[in-house]
């Protein structure tokens, strides 16, 4: 099975529910709201987009359960009640998804396992793997181990590298606010909703200064964060109330709704940029039908049509394609180390398993993951 194909080719959503949201202002979740919402995301689901859940609410589902204990605001107090409420916040996706017959699956992240290559990948692949299988996603931060040092600490951020991960094209903030203003609206009256942000500078970050909700961590600044995040890797983000009807569909059917950050660059020219900017750390060689189907077609580099593997990499690592002749093709990122690779040299995708053991999908090099030099 592939590792990053999806059923469908339409764009990979990333919709983030702020705790305002899942709450509808109160002090406790509203099944109403989250059926809502649900409702929402599973027919997005039915009409082929790939959607993956961001949901904060582990916090507030816990001060519920343990009926609002009075705690300090410590990290351990918050990190106690996202022990008791994660597996509540799940259990009531699970249960409302069931509805739709939508299975979910759980996928606790923090930032240390984003931020080493093998972490990425892996966390990577569960999500595609997850989607592969028409799997529902619904991520949170794993807040219960997540210290000071490696975690997000918000899920707006958090949202946004999960957009990164995937390949997001959109990522759908929704918090209690209509969108980004010109002003405060609850405290200036002339204050306007901004429909399109074109360059998210300090003058847009200035504008958020101050405003935040109160049962969540987010507050305006790490939404336009995100989008800014969101943006650099050609995400385009919406930031939209949570509370409209109909407001994720309305989104993804391209209506304009609250803010749209429109990205500063197209998903596959930040990739790309970002793999040539990477220093290589070893060279596949491929035969001369490889080298003509990457070059003609962007196709995936296959073990099928790999020749040698010079260089000691690991899995994640960047590395050179070289034509027959040792002309530089490419520069990919690879899904196999190189001792790995040398296992597989000539082998059919088939029989990776065979050979090694184990898979990390039927490419050696994924063609989203491949700049032609
Ligand atoms: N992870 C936290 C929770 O589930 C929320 C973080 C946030 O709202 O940004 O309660």
């Amino acid at each position: 099975m592939s590792n990053t194909k999806t059923t469908t080719s339409l764009p990979r959503i990333v919709i983030k529910l702020g705790t305002s949201v899942l709450t509808n202002g109160t002090k406790r979740l509203s099944r109403r709201r989250m059926l809502e919402i649900v409702r929402q995301a599973a027919h997005l689901h039915e009409q082929g987009y790939p959607v993956i859940i961001v949901s904060s609410g582990a916090i507030a589902a816990g001060r519920e359960a343990l009926n609002y204990p009075e705690l300090d605001r410590s990290l351990r107090g918050k990190q106690m009640l996202a022990a008791v409420g994660q597996g509540r916040l799940i259990q009531l996706y699970s249960e409302l998804f069931s509805l739709f017959d939508i299975n979910v699956g759980q996928v606790l992240l923090t930032r240390g396992d984003l931020s080493n290559r093998t972490g990425y990948l892996n966390a990577r692949d569960t999500l595609l793997t997850l989607l592969a299988h028409r799997i529902m996603p619904v991520i949170n931060e794993n807040d219960t181990i997540a210290t000071e040092e490696i975690k997000v600490g918000d899920n707006d951020n958090l949202s946004a590298l999960v957009a990164n991960l995937v390949d997001a094209e959109l990522l759908i903030l929704l918090t209690d606010q209509l969108g980004l203003y010109t002003a405060d609206p609850r405290t200036n009256p002339d204050a306007a909703l901004i429909p399109v942000v074109e360059t998210l500078d300090e003058h847009i970050f200035a504008l958020a200064g101050g405003t935040s909700t109160g049962l969540g961590t987010g507050g305006m600044i790490t939404k336009l964060q995100a989008a800014q995040l969101a943006g650099r890797s050609g995400t385009t983000t919406v930031i939209a109330s949570g509370g409209l009807p109909d407001v994720m569909l309305d989104i993804a059917a391209g209506k304009h709704i609250g803010t749209t950050f429109l990205p500063g660059t197209t998903y596959r020219d930040s990739r790309k940029r970002w793999l040539l900017s990477e220093k290589s750390q070893g060279a596949l060689t491929v035969d001369a039908g490889a080298a003509t189907k990457l070059r003609k077609n962007g196709a995936s580099l296959l073990p099928v049509g790999i020749t040698q593997a010079a260089g000691d990499f690991e899995r994640g690592a960047p590395v050179r394609v070289l034509a027959p002749d040792g002309t530089a093709l490419a520069i990919g990122m690879t899904n196999y180390a190189a001792h790995e690779i040398r296992q597989l040299i000539g082998v059919r995708s088939a029989q990776i398993e065979t050979v090694l053991g184990y898979t990390y999908g039927q490419e050696v090099i994924h063609r989203d993951n491949l700049a032609l030099l």
